[in-house]
């Protein structure tokens, strides 16, 4: 993970919200930073603007658990299309890939959303486990099988 990912992890942990507005990086509450937090924001700010404003519209960036469970879902339920007739009796149906559009995962990220992975997650960062979860949980409710 680079320096500039692990800061943005590290200050999230603690609740510090990253906006990016064009060149400038908006953090909220500033008031939670420290001196030498503040001058690395400084020091890392390009590539930290990089990070939360890659793939616009479509990066799962700050995207709630709910927003990441409907564009997986929509995903499953293309593919279960794909598969046609023979699958819908089928007693357990495969999940495909799963992965926002446009993510190119970099050393560090989710490889689903591109979002800063946490310390301990090696792939897939938290909000998209759970997102994954939540629609699988949602798929047996309204099919049971
Ligand atoms: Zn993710």
């Amino acid at each position: 993970m680079t320096a500039a990912a692990q800061l943005v992890q590290s200050l999230r942990a603690r609740g510090v919200h990253f906006e990016p507005e064009g060149e400038r990086l908006r953090v909220r509450p500033a008031s939670a930073l420290l001196p030498d937090e503040v001058k690395a924001l400084r020091q890392h700010k390009p590539e930290i603007l990089v990070l939360l404003t890659r793939s616009p519209g479509t990066c799962a960036v700050q995207s709630s658990v709910a927003d990441r469970a409907r564009v997986f879902r929509a995903q499953v339920e293309a593919y279960w299309r794909e598969l046609g007739e023979a699958w819908s009796q089928a007693k357990h149906l495969p999940i495909p890939p799963l992965a926002f559009p446009d993510v190119t995962p970099l050393a560090g990220t989710c490889e689903l959303c591109g979002d800063p992975l946490s310390l301990g997650c090696a792939y897939r960062c938290s909000p998209c486990v759970d997102a994954i979860n939540l629609m699988l949980a949602e798929l047996r409710e309204d099919d049971p099988r």
